[in-house]
Parts: structure tokens; C-alpha cells; sequence
């Protein structure tokens, strides 16, 4: 099938359970989430008029999108991004377009998959990804709805934490859906706000859970 490939590029994950990580970071187009505080709004729509015609013109922080096949992606992956020994899908919302064809060519070149999604699309499910970090965007006003079939297959659940009411929602989301036992649970701190840090500092020592901190952007990487 052909995917809308906006960026693909080595980096390490800054954030989350796996960060410090070597991945080559696979952003595909579109995302009907719309979350207030995004910071990817140019992987939000899908026009024409920015579909290009070569991975080389897709490539940077721009609307642009190349549609490639799986076997290109990977191709592509194999040739210039030999290091990692992990691909990471993300967006955009990923998983709007169905990953199992992707994820199945990946695996076959020898990359383990972490997928980063909203939870609000079926794309990813039960089609074999190695590592899935659901961020469900608990207080979204635009948000989707939570597909309880998606949360269940996180590995780790990412909370955006600004503020106390931030918590509140925290937990009755952690008392709505069922998630995995093992299942890790991290709060990042919003836009790396000082207060919110502090928060998230205080609350993951108070409950045993994990923070994470957006290593990127202190250290002023892609
Ligand atoms: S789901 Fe991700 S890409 Fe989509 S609007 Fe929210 S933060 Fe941005």
C-alpha cells in the first residue's frame, strides 16, 4: 500500500519509556486529532497541493508529504539509516492509515518497531508492533474519542501533565479503560513548563510511576 511519508530521519527518542534510544524516526501525514498544544500542526492535513514526488522534497519540518510503498520505506530505512536498530512510527496520528503491510516489511529488514499514537485510530492494532506508547490527550477539547482496543495494547501510557486538573483526568482515565499490568505509566510535563515539571516530578514519586522529559528539546535536537 502507499503511505504519506512527511519525514524519516535518525535521531534519538527524546522522550518516553525508550528514551536515549537510537531510532530512525518515520513521520508519516495526517491527523484529525487536533490537539491544542501539538507541535507537529504541518503533519495535520493531507492536500494535494503538498504531495511531492520524491522522499528528498517531502523531507523537514513542512506540510510536504511523498506516498511510497512499504517496500520503498523500508528500502529507503535499510540504505541511509543503517545505525538504529529500532524504526519509530509516528505522525501525525499514524495509525489513520492501516500499518500492518509497513510493519511487516520493517520487521523482514531487521528493525524492531515502536509506534507513538493518540489512541483515538485502529491502524495499529494487533498487527505485531514491538513497543506501543499511547498518549491519550485527556484534556484535548477537539479530541477523538479513546478506542479502549488500542489502549490495551500500550506498553506504555504518556500522560501530558500541565496542571492538577491534568491528574484528575489522569486518573479517571487509569479507571475507565483496561491496560496492560505491566503497562508503564509516565507523565510529561506540557512544553517543558516549570510548574508542570514539578508536578510531574512530585506525582511520579508519589505513586511509583515515570516521568518523561523531553530530552530534545533542552538539547536543542530534531
Ligand atoms: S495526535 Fe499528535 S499530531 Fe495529532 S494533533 Fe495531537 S499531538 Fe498533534
Amino acid at each position: 500500500m502507499l503511505y504519506r511519508v512527511n519525514n524519516l530521519y535518525t535521531c534519538v527518542q527524546g522522550e518516553g519509556a525508550l528514551a536515549g534510544t537510537a531510532m530512525v524516526l518515520l513521520r508519516l501525514q495526517g491527523c484529525e486529532v487536533g490537539c491544542v498544544w501539538c507541535d507537529t500542526g504541518e503533519t495535520w492535513f493531507v492536500r494535494n497541493e503538498n504531495k511531492v514526488n520524491t522522499l528528498e522534497q517531502a523531507l523537514g519540518t513542512n506540510a510536504h508529504y511523498v506516498e511510497m510503498s512499504e517496500q520503498d520505506i523500508a528500502q529507503s530505512i535499510v540504505e541511509r539509516h543503517k545505525g538504529p536498530k529500532w524504526a519509530l512510527i509516528t505522525g501525525g496520528e499514524p495509525t489513520e492509515q492501516p500499518l500492518n503491510p509497513l510493519v511487516t516489511e520493517l520487521h523482514r529488514v531487521g528493525y524492531r518497531i515502536a509506534l507513538e499514537t493518540s489512541g483515538t485510530a485502529k491502524g495499529g492494532v494487533g498487527v505485531g508492533i514491538d513497543w506501543v506508547c499511547v498518549s491519550p490527550k485527556i484534556d484535548n477539547p477537539n479530541s477523538k474519542a479513546l478506542l479502549p482496543e488500542v489502549i490495551f495494547e500500550a506498553d506504555e501510557l504518556k500522560f501530558i501533565v500541565g496542571k492538577e486538573a491534568d491528574l484528575e483526568k489522569v486518573d479517571q482515565f487509569l479507571a475507565t479503560f483496561r491496560y496492560k499490568e505491566n503497562a508503564q505509566i509516565l507523565l510529561q510535563p506540557l512544553s517543558l513548563n516549570p510548574k508542570a515539571t514539578k508536578l510531574c516530578i512530585e506525582t511520579v514519586q508519589n505513586r511509583g510511576w515515570r516521568l518523561s522529559i523531553q530530552t530534545h528539546k533542552y538539547l536543542d535536537l530534531p
